[in-house]
């Protein structure tokens, strides 16, 4: 790990003291989101706060962003993709806890004195905010630049059917 931030942090210890974590991490060492996206670039923005609320919840909040390629689902060339999430996380001590978070927090589930790796908090908060599906803009899209010249009205069939028919189309286009 560079750049300041530890590699083993302990939660609860970090919102017992108010603690911040503000670095980077580079992108190349999480194997789970580099099997998922097509490449990545650079370090993650890591900017944590830990806290106690009023209501003795231990909290973490804050922001993380990368820059990631995944495959267009539309011209299967690489788009990128600025991830930027808001870290909203509450340590629990089981599942029964967790399910009566609210909403918009997600539940981290710790015992006493359990360490985590910040990669793996990091690299899980990124893997939830790759969207579903990955697509360039309109204008920049290979496929869709393509079929604007051509045919305009079957735009969307052409999507929601199988990938290869439009590379098929692009293929003759080109000829
Ligand atoms: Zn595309």
């Amino acid at each position: 790990m560079s750049n300041g931030l530890p590699q083993i942090i302990d939660p609860l210890s970090l919102c017992k003291r108010g603690g911040e974590l503000v670095g980077e991490i580079p992108l190349d060492s999480m194997e789970r989101l580099k099997a998922t996206v097509v490449n990545v670039v650079g370090g993650a923005s890591v900017e944590l706060k830990f806290s106690i609320s009023g209501r003795a919840e231990k909290l973490i909040t804050g922001q993380i962003g990368a820059v990631v390629f995944a495959e267009c689902q539309r011209c299967l060339q690489p788009v990128e993709l600025k991830l930027n999430c808001n870290v909203n996380l509450q340590l629990v001590k089981d599942e029964a806890a967790a399910a009566e978070l609210v909403s918009e927090r997600e539940p981290l589930l710790f015992q006493i004195d359990s360490e985590y790796q910040l990669l793996e908090i990091v690299e899980d908060e990124l893997l939830l905010s790759l969207p579903i599906v990955a697509l360039h803009d309109k204008e920049v899209c290979q496929i869709s630049a393509n079929k604007l010249e051509s045919s305009s009205e079957q735009t969307d069939s052409i999507d929601k059917s199988n990938p290869f028919s439009s590379l098929s189309s692009l293929k003759k286009t080109k000829e």
